[in-house]
């Protein structure tokens, strides 16, 4: 019987290692200069040799993997924000890691572009000085809380938690579900409307401040090492110099999505190859009726509708990185490809789990596990429907929403 692969590499590594050992058919990392190459197969070789077999366990048991953060703080992926990378370095690095793991992806994108990216842009200088160091080298870790338990789609008008001023700071109240690292983050970037003049504004909330409570959302059939937390807000105060100077409507709240909605499109190429590796190791290996699976039409016919489906995702990403670089990022842009690509990760790796047969059923061949996860890149940074009504919108005029 096939077992379980000790090492997920051990086809690529192998002597008999099949043509393109890396999947990169359109030769994208050709487009980078020589330097982040070298630097991107460096982060791949980290991954996928030491961190991508650590991460079932951790998945399986629901559980952070802190020892891995010096690992990732040794690759630069801390502070991708702020050390001068390309956006094409950038996503192909983000890409890298979630075709490792897409927990771990979640971890790397939300920090950089919802925290250390928001800081960096929104915060002030004292904020920047106390929070960035520690955050580039993962040894600080934040969370990013905009979504309410009863505002998701439409948290832009219905953002319900207060934040009131009180001599010389601010009182929260509310509540934020789905909160990312909400239960091991040293503070939360919580996203309050002013009772005074009705605004968005975004506050620094240390963790361990009274009346602060996050409990782990547990049960999860995806993103099960990202450790997702209720959070409540009861009458939290904190200083006047923990609002974000750059964070007083939610136009820039939408700023930051629309970024991290491109972000979400690296993590679905990066998912679905993933899957091609998994799927073409395992068909190169198991046999069936005295012949590999590999060898089947059916079964190659999958494969390359997988690897299509992974190039037209990473095609659409390279596309929108250089519109990113030149400044031109706009929503509808982010939208369109987070949609797309989610769309596309979620077939591909309901292919990948059919190649495995039964083994795809059980996260000890992989597979299973990315399956998961693929639901949740559906869905978080707005879900699909809310991204193609965006698109929608944006091309005819007219909006659809409600
Ligand atoms: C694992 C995970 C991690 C997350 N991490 C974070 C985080 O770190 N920080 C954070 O702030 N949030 C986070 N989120 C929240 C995430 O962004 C929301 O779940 C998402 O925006 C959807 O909101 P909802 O779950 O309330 O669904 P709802 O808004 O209740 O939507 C339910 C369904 O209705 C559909 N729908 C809603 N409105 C419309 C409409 N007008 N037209 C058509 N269809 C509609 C939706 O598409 C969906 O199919 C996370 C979520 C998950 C699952």
């Amino acid at each position: 019987m096939l077992q379980a692969p000790e090492s997920p590499l051990r086809a690529a590594a192998a002597p008999t290692a099949p043509p393109f050992p890396d999947a990169d058919l359109m030769r994208v990392t050709d487009l980078l200069p020589p330097d982040e190459r070298a630097r991107l197969a460096g982060i791949r070789a980290v991954l996928q040799e030491d961190i991508r077999p650590l991460t079932a366990a951790f998945w399986n048991r629901e559980e952070f993997p802190f020892g891995l953060l010096p690992r990732l703080a040794a690759l630069g992926l801390g502070r991708l924000q702020t050390d001068g990378s390309s956006r094409l370095f950038t996503g192909l690095a983000y890409m890298e890691v979630a075709r490792a793991d897409v927990s771990l992806s979640a971890l790397v994108g939300i920090h950089n572009e919802l925290v250390v990216g928001m800081i960096n842009d929104l915060g002030s200088e004292a904020q920047k000085a106390r929070w960035l160091p520690g955050l580039e080298s993962f040894t600080a870790l934040g969370a990013f809380a905009l979504t309410e338990p009863d505002h998701g789609s439409d948290i832009a008008g219905g953002l319900a938690t207060t934040a009131s001023h009180d001599g010389d700071g601010w009182v929260l109240h509310g509540a934020k579900r789905w909160i990312g690292a909400g239960t091991i983050a040293d503070f939360a970037l919580v996203w309050a409307r002013d009772t005074a003049d009705g605004a968005v504004k975004a506050f620094i909330v240390e963790t361990d401040r009274p009346g602060f409570t996050a409990t782990k959302i547990e049960n999860k059939i995806g993103l099960r090492i990202m450790q997702n937390a209720d959070i409540v807000l009861d009458g939290v105060r904190v200083p006047d110099a923990n609002l974000l100077p750059g964070a007083t409507a939610f136009s820039q709240a939408n700023e930051l999505l629309r970024d991290s909605r491109a972000w979400v499109g690296w993590q679905a190429a990066g998912i679905q190859l993933g899957a091609f590796d998994i799927a073409r190791a395992y068909a190169l290996e198991r046999l069936q009726f005295g012949h590999q699976l590999a060898g089947f039409q059916l079964i190659q016919q999958q494969l390359s509708e997988i690897l299509g489906n992974a190039h037209a995702s990473l095609s659409l990403m390279v596309g929108l990185a250089r519109i990113q670089e030149d400044g031109h990022l706009e929503m509808v842009q982010s939208a369109m490809a987070k949609a797309t690509t989610t769309r596309l990760a979620r077939a591909s790796v309901a292919l990948g789990r059919s190649i495995l047969g039964g083994n795809g059923i059980t996260t000890d061949y992989e597979m299973a596990k990315l399956f998961g996860d693929a639901e949740v890149l559906y869905t978080y940074e707005g879900t699909y429907e809310i991204n193609s009504l965006i698109v929608a919108r944006a091309v005819t005029g007219k909006s659809a929403f409600v």
